[in-house]
C-alpha cells in the first residue's frame, strides 16, 4: 500500500501571468494545474506600466493570486514620469503586495545604466512611502546596487521588511549583504540546475526565515522540464531540490517558504 500524497501549500512568489505560455495556455489553466500541484498562491509581477491593468486584472479573477507593480530595468528608459503616479495609484489594490520588479540589469543593458538608476530610485522611494516591500532584479550590477538597496534598507520604518531579491543567483557576499539589510532571498529553477553548486552553497546557507521560492515563470523552467515554458506549479521541483539541499523534508520547506512568503507580502 503506497502512502496517502501529502498535502502541501506552495506559494511561487515571482511569476508573470500576463505573459505568453505554450499552446496559448491561459491564466485559469496555469492556476489550476498549480492549485493540483500544491501551489495554492502566487504572485504575478508586472515589468512596466503599460502591464499594469492586465496584471490586476488577472489578480482579481483568482482569490489565490496577488500581484506587484512596477518598472523591470528592462524597460527603464520608456518610463515617463507619470508613470510613479499610475503606479502609486495602482499600489492601492487590495491584492498589490509589492514594487516591482525593479532593479539594475548590467547584462543586457537594454536601458542606459543612468535611466535605470532614475527608475529605481522613484520605485524605491515609492515603496518607504507605502511601505511595501520591494521585488529586486539583480543582474550584473552588484556594487551599483548595493549602493541603493542600502540607502534604502536604512531609511525604512523599523520593523518593515525591504523586500526580495527575486531569482537570487548573484556572489556569496551580495547575497550576504542583502540579508543584513533585511531582505528575503529567492530560489528559482536555477537552483535544480547542474552548473549550480555555488547557489546550491548559498541556499543552504541562508536563514529558514528569509527564504521563498518561485519560478519567474514563463522563464527558467526547473529540471526535469528544461526547454519548456516554465508554468508556476513547477516551484514544487525547485522546492524539492531547496529541500534536498537543506536536508529538510520537503513539507518542512513548504511550511517555512510559506510561512516567510505570507508574512512578507501580507498575504491573506
Ligand atoms: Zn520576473
Amino acid at each position: 500500500m503506497s502512502a496517502a500524497p501529502v498535502a502541501l501549500e506552495l506559494v511561487d512568489t515571482h511569476c508573470h501571468l500576463d505573459y505568453e505560455y505554450e499552446g496559448g495556455r491561459t491564466p485559469a489553466d496555469l492556476v489550476r494545474d498549480a492549485a493540483a500541484a500544491g501551489v495554492t498562491r502566487m504572485l504575478t509581477i508586472a515589468t512596466e506600466a503599460a502591464r499594469v491593468p492586465a496584471v490586476q486584472k488577472i489578480s482579481d479573477s483568482f482569490p489565490g493570486v496577488f500581484h506587484a507593480v512596477g518598472v523591470h530595468p528592462h524597460e527603464a528608459a520608456k518610463m515617463k514620469l507619470e508613470d510613479l503616479g499610475l503606479l502609486e495609484r495602482a499600489a492601492a489594490h487590495p491584492k498589490c503586495k509589492a514594487i516591482g520588479e525593479l532593479g539594475l540589469d548590467y547584462y543586457y543593458k537594454h536601458s542606459p545604466p543612468e535611466a535605470q538608476a532614475t527608475c529605481l530610485e522613484g520605485q524605491l522611494e515609492l515603496a518607504t512611502r507605502l511601505g511595501k516591500p520591494v521585488v529586486v532584479h539583480a543582474r550584473d550590477a552588484e556594487a551599483d546596487l548595493l549602493m541603493h538597496l542600502t540607502r534604502y534598507a536604512k531609511g525604512l520604518a523599523s520593523g518593515q521588511a525591504p523586500g526580495v531579491i527575486h531569482c537570487f543567483s548573484g556572489t556569496r557576499a551580495f547575497g550576504e549583504a542583502c540579508l543584513e539589510l533585511g531582505f528575503h532571498l529567492s530560489f528559482s529553477g536555477i537552483l535544480t540546475f547542474k552548473n549550480a553548486e555555488e547557489l546550491r552553497q548559498a541556499a543552504k546557507a541562508a536563514p529558514a526565515d528569509r527564504i521563498l521560492v518561485e519560478t519567474d515563470s514563463p522563464y527558467l523552467a526547473p529540471v526535469p522540464h528544461r526547454g519548456r515554458k516554465c508554468e508556476p506549479y513547477m516551484v514544487r521541483n525547485t522546492a524539492e531540490k531547496l529541500a534536498e539541499v537543506r536536508g529538510v523534508s520537503i513539507e518542512e520547506i513548504a511550511r517555512i517558504t510559506t510561512a516567510n512568503a505570507t508574512r512578507l507580502f501580507s498575504l491573506s
